[in-house]
């Protein structure tokens, strides 16, 4: 599919105060202009853009970019900064997150000496972060991927089968639905080592008694998907009871507190507060959710840091977690998006305590 935001990368012109653009970051060139390879740069002025790739890509370019000109380069900063030197540019911004030293180094050193190199952060972050409704479609579908995968390998977890086989499983489900990557290095995390946030799967045996966090996505379009489940295997202690519900209580508030206008740091507050009202404050060392689009974790972020508000056609997840060390932990994730007057779920696996047969 053609995807023409050209006139996006335009207004960005005047909001930054800068003459061109360079885009090298892939999703933002994805999303700009459509190409989906991995090498290339998209270029923009006032006057048009252009999107500038090797011998590798130029093929696909032609059927995939909208752009007002395709080019081929040798080389790729020369290539740049010759298309740049022909629309008479002066002042010109980049990516400041996310371009290379080396790659800024060799834009500066191509360019003309005159040339001023403006690096954006807050600009381009936000680039992205509303969301149409051709995107929603894409992210809702990988969404639906992810209920229907867990449905099926469900019956998997369960005492001495291992954490790796259940994330093969996983992805080899997702796969199987029509999903095109996983999202990310799937995290099944059983008994202490659900202790461990990111504990990707390894070769520990699941055990009655122990909780386990599921956290898995896949890719519809471009675009991810990212949720948790923690199940129990068999009963669990009271204590870890007790953490699951207090979980699944912030993230339940956090997601009714969830609307246009509301800062992305008080909705963390509203989980954070009431986990360490519950005593377990420390135990919750993350932020509260992201965004998710064409990047598993893009803008916004919701944390006691963000400065970002939430505005209608955002897509963030809300996945608050307490881990204890040696003991186990939960962590439950949905992927939300923030409608009109709040939000509804993207993900669809139901989130209530459910113990499975040991
Ligand atoms: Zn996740
Ligand atoms: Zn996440």
């Amino acid at each position: 599919m053609i995807q023409n935001r050209a006139e996006k990368a335009t207004a960005l012109l005047d909001e930054c105060g800068v003459d061109a653009l360079v885009f090298l970051h892939p999703p933002n060139i994805r999303y700009l202009c459509g190409f989906t390879g991995t090498d290339g740069v998209l270029a923009v002025t006032a006057k048009g853009d252009c999107f500038l790739t090797d011998s590798r890509y130029t093929t696909q370019a032609r059927s995939q970019v909208a752009a007002a000109e395709i080019r081929q380069y040798q080389v790729k900063f020369d290539g740049v900064t010759g298309w740049l030197r022909e629309q008479g540019v002066r002042r010109i911004g980049f990516e400041a997150e996310t371009v290379a030293f080396a790659s800024a180094r060799r834009l500066r050193e191509k360019g003309d000496a005159d040339w001023e190199w403006v690096p954006l952060e807050k600009p381009l972050q936000s680039l992205r972060a509303l969301k149409d409704a051709e995107e929603v479609a894409a992210l809702a579908e990988a969404a639906r991927l992810n209920a229907e995968a867990f449905e099926e390998i469900l019956p998997m977890v369960r005492p001495g089968v291992c954490e790796r086989d259940i994330a093969l499983a996983l992805e080899f489900a997702l796969k199987r639905l029509g999903g095109e990557e996983k999202a990310f290095d799937f995290i099944v995390a059983s008994g202490e080592r659900g202790a461990l946030p990111h504990g990707v799967a390894s070769d520990k045996e699941i055990r009655a008694g122990e909780l386990v966090t599921l956290d898995f996505g896949t890719r519809i379009g471009g675009y991810h998907s990212d949720e948790t489940v923690t199940v129990a295997v068999g009963d669990v202690s009271p204590r870890l009871r007790e953490i699951y519900n207090l979980v699944l209580r912030a993230h339940d508030e956090a997601m009714a507190a969830l609307s246009p206008g509301v800062s992305l740091r008080e909705i963390d507050a509203v989980a954070r507060d009431l986990i360490t009202a519950g005593g377990y404050g420390e135990f919750f060392g993350h932020g509260l959710g992201h965004g998710v689009g064409l990047e598993v974790h893009e803008s916004p972020t919701l944390s006691t840091r963000s400065d970002d508000v939430a505005r209608e056609g955002m897509i963030v997840t809300i996945e608050p977690g307490i881990y204890l060390p040696d003991e186990g932990g939960v962590r439950i994730e949905d992927t939300v998006q923030v409608t009109a007057d709040g939000c509804r779920p993207l993900t669809r696996i139901p989130k209530d305590f459910r113990i499975l047969p040991a």
